[in-house]
């Protein structure tokens, strides 16, 4: 933490008044969300607390569905090493790397934040990818995503979790949502998804692209094409890559607990030095969710989505790359602090002023990157 508090120092020298009402303003916010996950189950409207509309069964298929899929994927690793061919190795790799592409890049940064925006041809490969993802449409999985941003961390945030990372990572995935949540999806405004006749072909058919694509592909290909072993089609590329890319998926919603910056979760400060510097991915994420550069897992600016965005920006399929500097998210804090409004919403005017002020191809300049 000390080169954060460093960088922070340094970024905003002369300005510790500033950095005071911000710290404030942080604990004011931290407090404000302790309020909302302990009873939060007050029923938005009616004032009154109801757990049967909170409350969310096991969904027994998935939960029989994870238990063998992890005995059969864990399975996997020995059969990895041990039955497996090299050519297959690589297809499962490159099969991984895809599915997760289609979820990082195509469902998380492009439909659910509109971070950017990409050519027919790249909505399309990126479609393909999500589908060898095997996660559901990409319509209900932005559908989930947004209102997870919206009711993050009450009761209502589909992937919420009052314990520990295991239970959002896990447990959340593999209940039935409640009948609020179920009630809250539909008030989600989908309006840009369903005027994208790629993503609403994939929703129409998508089970008939799921077992070409996810099933029968990554079965056949090693069997028919390099004449691989059963096994090694099965339970590697597979059931091994299904395990890796569910888990990888599944972490998007579920990392605040491992990167995120919350006393009860992980000894951390409690100022808003994580904007400045553009650590802890989640609260940046939370509170800038536009910014194309939010590495999924802990990072900014960096990883195989950032560079696979923009390098199809490089050949002009991706476009309007949306990003903050640094300079423009101190703004933005500043005026949250001259003005008392919502630091999201200073961060979000900083950040527009910003964008008309970058240059056009500002993703290639590694200078204005960060
Ligand atoms: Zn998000």
């Amino acid at each position: 933490m000390a080169d954060h508090n460093d960088n922070f120092t340094s970024a905003t020298s002369g300005s510790t008044v500033v950095e005071e009402k911000i710290v404030q303003k942080t604990t004011t916010k931290t407090d404000d969300a302790k309020h909302r996950e302990e009873p939060a189950t007050t029923a938005e409207g009616s004032g009154t607390t109801s757990s049967r509309d909170t409350k969310r069964e096991a969904s027994w298929p998935s939960v029989l569905f994870y238990i063998h899929l992890n005995i059969l994927g864990v399975y996997g690793i020995f059969v990895l090493f041990t039955h497996t061919s090299l050519i297959t190795v690589v297809f499962t790799f490159l099969l991984t790397l895809c599915g997760i592409l289609g979820v990082t890049a195509g469902a998380h940064r492009l439909w659910a934040h509109r971070t950017y925006e990409a050519s027919p041809f790249l909505r399309f490969m990126l479609m393909t990818f999500q589908t060898l993802a095997g996660q559901g449409s990409i319509y209900d999985w932005v559908r989930m995503h947004r209102l997870h941003h919206e009711k993050f961390r009450t009761v209502d945030d589909p992937y919420y979790s009052d314990k520990d990372f295991l239970h959002a990572q896990v447990f959340a995935n593999i209940r039935q949502l409640s009948e609020r949540q179920e009630k809250l999806l539909q008030t989600v405004d989908m309006s840009d998804l369903e005027a994208d006749s790629i993503v609403m072909f994939q929703k129409r058919f998508y089970w008939f692209l799921y077992p070409i694509l996810f099933v029968l592909l990554p079965i056949n290909a090693p069997l028919e094409y390099w004449g691989d072993t059963v096994q090694a089609a099965i339970f590697v590329a597979f059931s091994l890559r299904y395990l890796i890319v569910l888990n990888v998926s599944w972490l998007i919603n579920s990392a605040h607990f491992v990167w995120g910056l919350d006393k009860n979760h992980k000894q951390s400060d409690s100022n808003m030095v994580f904007l400045v510097n553009k650590s802890y991915w989640p609260q940046y994420h939370y509170l800038l969710p536009f910014d194309y550069q939010s590495g999924e897992f802990g990072s900014y600016g960096s990883g195989c989505t950032t560079a696979f965005i923009r390098v199809f920006a490089a050949v002009g399929m991706a476009t309007k790359l949306q990003t903050m500097t640094t300079e423009a998210v101190k703004r933005g804090l500043t005026m949250a602090v001259d003005t008392g409004k919502p630091i999201a919403d200073c961060l979000k005017q900083a950040g527009i002023e910003d964008m008309s002020n970058l240059k056009r191809e500002h993703y290639l300049q590694n200078d204005r990157l960060h």
